[in-house]
C-alpha cells in the first residue's frame, strides 16, 4: 500500500543556545542572533514518516513548512533524510500569524496537496510552544487526531494504530485514516542525512533562491524538476484574507517585558545553620529570583 504522507515543520530560532544578543531592545527576539533549525519533535515526526514510508514501498513524503522563504532550508534538511519533496507556504500576509491563523492556513495548504492519508508533526515548537497547530490542523480538516505519539505500531486497512507517552504512562489508540499525528520528543530520533540524498538534493531550491542563481544551476532545476522545492501564498491556497495573518489572529500582544536577571553582590550565605538558609530562600522568594 503507498501512503501519501505529509509532514508538517517549523523552522525555528534555537531557543537552547540564547546568547547575550538574543533580544532587542525593545524586547522582541532578534532572529538574527539566533540560528534558525528544523524544530526538534518534528524531526521525530519526520522520522516517523519515514519508517512508513520504508514499510510501504511507493510511499512519498511532502515536507510543508509555513514561513519565510528561508524555510526551504528545513526542506532540504528533509530530503537529505528521506522526504520526497516540499512546499514553502510563504507570503507577507501571513505574517503576525497566532496559532488558529497559522493553523487555517496550513489546513488550507493540506487541502491543496489532497488525498493525503496522514499528516505527521511534531508536538509543539520551541519558540511558540503552545503545542496548538497541530490540534487545530485536524479541527479545521474535520479529521482525527493523536497527540503525544511515540511510536506509529501499525497502519492499514484505513486505520493506524499509534502509541501515546503520557504523563503517567502509555496508550494504545487507533484512529481511521486520514488523521493527524503529532509526534513526542521521547519518539526515536530521526535517522541522519544520507550521502546519496545529499549528492542528489544538494542543489534543490525553492523559486526565491532560484532567483539567485547562475544560469547553470538554474538549468539543473529545470532538468531535475525533483530539485524544485513549492512556494506556495495565501492565493494560491485559497485562503481567507480575514483567516490569516494579523487579520485572522485573535491573539494579540498587549506589551512585551524584557526581564534582566542580574546578581546581587550582597546576597551571600554566611554559615550553614537552618536559619541562614531559611533567610537565603526567603530574600531568593522576595527578589522574584526563584518561585
Ligand atoms: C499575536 C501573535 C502574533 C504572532 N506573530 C508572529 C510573527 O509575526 N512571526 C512569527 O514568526 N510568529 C508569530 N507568532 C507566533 C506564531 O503564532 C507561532 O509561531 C505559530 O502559530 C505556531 O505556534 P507554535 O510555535 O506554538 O507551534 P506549536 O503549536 O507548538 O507547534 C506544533 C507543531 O505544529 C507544526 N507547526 C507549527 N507551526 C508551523 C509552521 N509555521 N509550519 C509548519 N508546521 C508548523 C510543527 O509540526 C510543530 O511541531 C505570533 C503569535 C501571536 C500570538
Amino acid at each position: 500500500m503507498s501512503l501519501n504522507i505529509v509532514v508538517l515543520a517549523k523552522q525555528v530560532p534555537d531557543t537552547r543556545n540564547v546568547g547575550k544578543d538574543a533580544m532587542k531592545e525593545d524586547g522582541t527576539i532578534n532572529r538574527a542572533a539566533l540560528p534558525a533549525i528544523f524544530n526538534p519533535e518534528d524531526l521525530n515526526a519526520l522520522e516517523q514518516a519515514l519508517r512508513l514510508k520504508d514499510a510501504n514501498p511507493g510511499s512519498t513524503v511532502t515536507m510543508l513548512t509555513m514561513g519565510l522563504p528561508r524555510a526551504a532550508e528545513i526542506i532540504r534538511e528533509a530530503m537529505y533524510r528521506g522526504a520526497d519533496s516540499g512546499i514553502v507556504l510563504t507570503d507577507r500576509a501571513l505574517g503576525g500569524a497566532d496559532t488558529l491563523a497559522t493553523s487555517y492556513s496550513l489546513a488550507q495548504a493540506a487541502k491543496k496537496i489532497g488525498n493525503f492519508d496522514i499528516i505527521l508533526g511534531g508536538r509543539q515548537a520551541i519558540d511558540g510552544d503552545t503545542a496548538q497547530v497541530g490540534p487545530q490542523i485536524a479541527e479545521k480538516l474535520g479529521i482525527p487526531q493523536v497527540t503525544y505519539a511515540e511510536e506509529i505500531l501499525e497502519l492499514k486497512d484505513g486505520y493506524v494504530v499509534v502509541k501515546r507517552r503520557l504523563e503517567n504512562g502509555v496508550e494504545t489508540v487507533k484512529a481511521p485514516l486520514p488523521c493527524v499525528v503529532t509526534v513526542n520528543g521521547s519518539a526515536a530520533e530521526c535517522r541522519p542525512r544520507n550521502a546519496m540524498r545529499l549528492q542528489k538534493y544538494k542543489y534543490a531550491a525553492s523559486p526565491s533562491e532560484q532567483a539567485t542563481l547562475s544560469d547553470t544551476r538554474k538549468e539543473l532545476l529545470t532538468k531535475r524538476p525533483f530539485l524544485n522545492i513549492s512556494e506556495w501564498n495565501a492565493a494560491f491556497v485559497e485562503a481567507d484574507p480575514q483567516q490569516i495573518g494579523l487579520a485572522g489572529s485573535p491573539t494579540k500582544v498587549k506589551s512585551i517585558e524584557n526581564v534582566v536577571f542580574t546578581a546581587k553582590e550582597n546576597l551571600t550565605i554566611d554559615g550553614d545553620n537552618d536559619d541562614q538558609i531559611d533567610n537565603l530562600m526567603k530574600e531568593l522568594i522576595a527578589n522574584h529570583t526563584i518561585g
